[in-house]
């Protein structure tokens, strides 16, 4: 990555994180936010679903015993069976594929899938999910630029947690994995749920920014034409989101809401566009 440091005296106004930030937001009319540890903290509502069901099943299975690490490695970002297939891999364990229909009770890839969606759904109850307050900023301020915005999530669960945290009517475009799966589109770390995404905003891939945290998300994000792809470290690492191919890298998505092109020259400077 290159800085562009030698004439900042333009930007004197912009807090010090910004003005390191290098990045141009001005060709970017769409978001493309995937929701889960972006929009809402429900990583650690899926983290801890994923733990509780296998924990006891690797334990069970006399395997290495689970640990965050491997959802970090294995299935943070994925469609919820690719998950429970890539974590019994490398484990080196096999079950039966099963039906999509299987009870959660069955040790099948769909089996297991389905009791981990139980174990999501009952902690979603209990605990309920509040948006990230600097994601809703970005939001806020994105949106008052004139961007539309669009949720595009792996997650079956996309609406219930939408829903949940008070931002269903905020987006007319949500690209879940229901809606992948019945369009038949490859999920992350394909960038094809993305591209529905854009294409149903009525915006070329260009002209949108793809918002990731997952390893997954951000691979979609690169291997897809994108005009931006904004890597949200929520615990794979800095370098890591970047060597993935994260154009710009911030801890939270308000440290961008100075570089939109809107709010920072609507306030001070009227727009004059004279030839
Ligand atoms: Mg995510």
């Amino acid at each position: 990555m290159t800085s562009h440091s030698e004439h900042h005296e333009q930007h004197e106004h912009l807090p010090h994180s910004s003005k390191e930030l290098g990045v141009d937001l001005s060709g970017i009319r769409g978001y493309l936010f995937d929701l889960d540890g972006v929009l809402t903290p429900t990583a650690s509502v899926h983290m801890h679903a994923w733990s509780r069901l296998f924990t006891p099943f690797l334990e069970a299975h006399g395997a290495a015993p689970y640990s965050d690490d491997d959802y970090f490695a294995y299935i943070d970002g994925k469609p919820r069976y690719d998950g429970v297939r890539s974590l019994l891999e490398s484990r080196g364990i096999r079950v039966p594929e099963g039906e999509v229909t299987d009870p959660p009770s069955a040790d099948t890839v769909h089996g297991l899938g389905n009791r981990k969606n139980d174990a999501f759904n009952e902690t979603l109850a209990e605990e309920g999910v509040e948006a990230y307050p600097a994601s809703v900023a970005f939001l806020d301020a994105v949106q008052a630029a004139g961007c539309l915005v669009a949720v595009v999530s792996s997650s079956k669960n996309a609406p219930s947690v939408l829903e949940a945290a008070g931002l269903a009517h905020r987006f007319d475009v949500v690209v879940d994995g229901l809606v992948a799966a019945r369009d038949g589109l490859p999920g992350k770390p394909e960038p094809d749920t993305f591209e529905r995404a854009a294409e149903l905003l009525g915006l070329p891939t260009e002209a949108c920014a793809v918002v990731e945290d997952a390893e997954s998300g951000v691979k979609a994000g690169a291997a897809g034409e994108f005009g931006l792809v904004i890597g949200v470290d929520r615990g794979v690492g800095r370098a890591a989101l970047e060597e993935l191919g994260a154009d710009v890298i911030v801890d939270e998505l308000d440290e961008l809401i100075p570089l939109l092109p809107d709010t920072t020259t609507s306030l001070d400077s009227p727009r004059e566009d004279r030839p």
